[in-house]
């Protein structure tokens, strides 16, 4: 292990595994090797890491559910922090949550349900947890994470912890911007509603999902953002790419702003059926797709 990161880990309480390949910790099962991972334990834990982490200058990354992660071949540097410790839901008031970053999307939804709390169902199908939902203003059609959320509180990279009102977190279609750190959690407004009415809701959007997504293989979801006026998928397909493959990558036959994982894919066959996606649609549709999925970490041996 790199000096720096050892010096850094010394009084670390958590896990921390060396050489970790990285693709188990993403929907899309592609991703190289990290040099760590680590899961603090709890919030002094995390706050030392963070100095150690600033005293060392080792690059970090927050990692959430891995579900809009498409990793390099060639892994990550540094420190790739897991907050699977960080998974509290607190009450606030009747209708008002402190949700941690670490809880799985379903499992809050299946806590709001319980709770006969409304305004959440939307978030049913992705398969995110809070904090990566924040930073990325999860969402569908006409709704979306910042509608509900009230402040962020974050762990900077200087050490201090901050609540973040929902107007400076300047929330956008997909995007968020947050001072450099660790998202720690985020308070939700929510009403109360029966727990009927919230099934019901969610039942709904559940079904359309299943209907239109290829849920059966590893994918990231939508791989471009929507095009104001147009939709990426119907795009795709309109240039001949539906079903198209690369290596064991393939636009899927289902929804075309979906690539799925038919099991051998590598982060570069992803990476090749991207490219060829939007240069294709820039050529015959004369437009920029943007992309929704963010690719990081280091290139490894495309092929
Ligand atoms: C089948 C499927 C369907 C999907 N449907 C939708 C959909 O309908 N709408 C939608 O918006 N998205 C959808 N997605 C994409 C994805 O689920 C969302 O973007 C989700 O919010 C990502 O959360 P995550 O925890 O997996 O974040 P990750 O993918 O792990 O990370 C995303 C970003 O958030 C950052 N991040 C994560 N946690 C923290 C933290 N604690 N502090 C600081 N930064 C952090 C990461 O560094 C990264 O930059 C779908 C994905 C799949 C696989």
């Amino acid at each position: 292990m790199n000096h720096a990161i050892e010096l850094l880990l010394k009084d670390f309480k958590g896990k921390a595994l060396q050489n970790e390949p990285l693709g188990k910790y993403t929907s899309l099962k592609v991703g190289g090797i990290a040099d760590v991972v680590v899961f603090p334990l709890n919030l002094t834990d995390l706050i030392q890491l963070m100095e150690g982490i600033r005293k060392h200058k080792v690059p970090f990354f927050v990692i959430g559910a891995g579900s809009n992660l498409i990793i390099r071949d060639g892994g990550m540097r540094g420190i790739v922090i897991k907050l699977s410790h960080f998974t509290r839901i607190e009450k606030i008031d009747a209708a008002t949550l402190f949700v941690e970053s670490g809880v799985f999307l379903p499992r809050l939804l299946k806590y709001t349900l319980e709770a006969s709390l409304t305004g959440l169902e939307f978030l049913c199908s992705i398969p995110g947890n809070v904090g990566g939902a924040i930073k990325m203003n999860a969402g569908i059609p006409g709704r979306e994470i910042s509608d509900v959320v009230e402040s962020v509180r974050l762990l900077t990279y200087q050490g201090e912890i901050v609540d973040i009102g929902k107007k400076e977190a300047c929330f956008g279609y997909r995007r968020s911007k947050f001072p450099k750190g660790v998202l720690l959690g985020g308070v939700f407004n929510l009403q109360q509603a029966s727990r009927h009415e919230v099934q019901e809701k969610i039942a709904v959007l559940l079904k359309k999902r299943r209907e239109t997504q290829p849920l059966s293989h590893p994918n990231v979801g939508s791989i471009f953002k929507n095009p104001p006026g147009h939709y990426a998928g119907r795009l795709i397909e309109e240039v001949g790419l539906k079903g198209f493959q690369i290596g064991g990558a393939q636009i899927s036959e289902k929804h075309a702003n979906f690539i799925i994982n038919k099991g051998s894919a590598t982060a570069g066959d992803i990476i090749q059926l991207i490219k060829k996606a939007g240069r294709e649609v820039e050529d015959k549709k004369g437009l920029v797709l943007e992309l929704e999925a963010k690719i990081i970490g280091e290139n490894g041996s495309d092929r």
